[in-house]
């Protein structure tokens, strides 16, 4: 095939998944569209990957954001992958609508996909039109920003750009292209496919680029592979707790969905609950609730089951005694898992002893917080305040989250004994517990006002204001209140769409 002529935009390329075998992936270049826009560059984003963001948003940047020209260096590519989707196995998946351009090594020595979302049309998009919408990819922008600052592992957001071409969707929706970022956009998801597939070789030559890519010191351990899947499952643990932690609800944690990496990836109908509740579901499409809050931790533990079993013909010979240890590594989830939430669950209430019973304290508040409809963030943010031995006028708007004020008198009771536990000063507990309580998140119905205002008045500003204001979540941000609260009833999102 003729390549058009490469940009000389610089971006230092150097694609090591593209010297994998022909049967990973599927090279093309992305599909050009009619009149491209500029809607925002990451100029932080850009400089950790060492790209010049005024470059990036000049006209031949733009161009390249678009999928308009291909930059020199680049290896465009759609990688296949297969899946679980909602617990039914589809056998091939793949990049549908994302290009992968190639790799970077930005300034900390770590190495970054630099993917097109909304491309256009690949080999792999079965029934699609290779194309995103403005709305889902403003939604994956914001979340995907968001948190990154809240600290949490994800895939970033490097530019978002308008086609100027209307995608048809429930109805005619503007388009648009997301430049995705991520450590790789490897998935559990690809494994299956090589694994389905009975493609040792290829199962192999997979699992040996995510060890040097990702988890290098699992190449000199006595059995690498089955390091890999420790690591592996051990940076998920983390990653889901994480999640918990802040109330992010995914949405759609198929094992196609799934980061090798660990960080969080495919931002589609998430959200982050304003309401404590453990049953809580945004996503349109799960009508079962299969990805609802209280799931995530078990759902991550089956996906990395079916991880576990893909990469049972690298663990051994003989499969009869590859089983037992890939079953043990699966089994320590749960406990990696429960101590990473423990851990924060103790920061977010102010405790840096460890006791016995800090859980049952936690449960207790929890439970206290989803019969009462409390705010989860505010509740933590607000504890932050009256986390004194004795009540102050700080419980007032702790207690004002809860419908039955006493429901929180009587925790705080309790909570206070265990505080009198603790050593060091009050001030001090104050500003930790504020930097793990953040005040800012991506809310359901902030990020909704966002989109409209972009989609029907082509109005940007809201979505530039708000990310200003996750930009540093864990601040006080005098003035900017009104993102702090929950939304009003006529202002709750019911469903988030997918809308893809
Ligand atoms: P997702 O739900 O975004 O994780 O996507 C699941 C699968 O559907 C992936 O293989 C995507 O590439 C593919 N897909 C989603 N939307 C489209 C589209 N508009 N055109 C082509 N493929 C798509
Ligand atoms: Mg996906």
């Amino acid at each position: 095939m003729n390549a058009p002529e490469r940009a000389d935009i610089f971006f230092p390329f150097d694609n090591s998944y593209a010297r994998l075998p022909d049967r990973f992936f599927a090279r093309l270049d992305p599909e050009p569209v009619s009149a491209p826009r500029l809607i925002r560059v990451n100029t932080d984003l850009a400089h950790l990957l060492e790209l010049d963001p005024a470059q990036l948003a000049s006209p031949e940047g733009i161009e390249v954001l678009a999928g308009n020209r291909v930059p020199k260096g680049s290896d465009p590519l759609a990688m296949a992958y297969a899946g679980h989707q909602f617990g039914n196995w589809v056998p091939q998946l793949g990049d549908g609508r994302a290009i992968l351009l190639g790799e970077v090594v930005g300034h900390n020595g770590i190495r970054r996909d630099i993917q097109l979302k909304g491309s256009g049309r690949t080999p792999f998009s079965r029934m699609g039109d290779g194309r995103a919408v403005l709305g889902p990819i403003l939604r994956e922008y914001i979340v995907a920003e968001g948190m990154a600052a809240l600290g949490v592992p994800t895939t970033r957001a490097l530019a978002a750009i308008l086609t100027g071409e209307k995608v048809a969707r429930e109805k005619f929706l503007p388009g648009a292209v997301l430049t995705r970022v991520a450590q790789s956009h490897i998935r559990v998801g690809t494994f299956q496919f090589f694994a389905s597939r009975r493609d040792d070789e290829a199962l192999r030559l997979l699992a040996d680029h995510v060890i040097e890519r990702h988890y290098p010191d699992a190449a000199n351990a006595e059995r690498p592979y089955l390091a890999l899947l420790e690591n592996v499952i051990a940076r998920q643990a983390e990653l889901v707790a994480r999640w918990q932690l802040i109330g992010f609800i995914h949405g759609v944690m198929n094992t196609d969905n799934m980061s090798i990496a660990g960080e969080t990836i495919d931002y589609g109908p998430c959200a982050f609950m304003d309401t404590y509740h453990p049953e809580t579901v945004y996503s349109s499409i799960d009508q079962m609730g299969r990805y609802a809050y209280a799931n995530q931790p078990g759902i991550a533990h089956w996906n990395l089951a079916i991880l576990a079993q893909c990469l049972l013909p690298l663990l051994d010979e003989n499969q009869e005694k590859a089983i037992e240890p890939a079953q043990e590594t699966v089994d320590r989830f749960p406990g990696l898992y429960n101590d990473a939430y423990l851990t924060g669950l103790r920061a977010k209430l102010g405790l840096r002893e460890k006791r016995d019973g800090d859980k049952d304290l936690a449960d207790d508040l929890l439970k206290r917080m989803a019969e009462n409809e409390a705010d989860f963030t505010l509740t933590f943010r607000h504890l932050s305040d009256a986390a004194t031995l004795l009540p102050t006028e700080a419980d007032a708007p702790v207690r004002a989250l809860f419908n039955e004020g006493n429901a929180f008198d009587a925790w705080a009771e309790l909570w206070r004994k265990r505080l009198a536990q603790e050593a060091g000063d009050e001030t001090e507990r104050e500003a930790d517990m504020r930097r793990v309580n953040p005040a800012f998140i991506p809310r359901n119905h902030l990020v909704a006002e966002v989109i409209e205002a972009a989609e029907e008045r082509e109005d940007f500003k809201p979505f530039e204001e708000l990310m200003s204001v996750l930009a540093t979540p864990f601040e006080g941000q005098p003035g900017r209140e009104r993102f702090t609260l929950p939304p009003r009833p006529e202002q709750v999102v019911r469903q988030t769409f997918c809308g893809t």
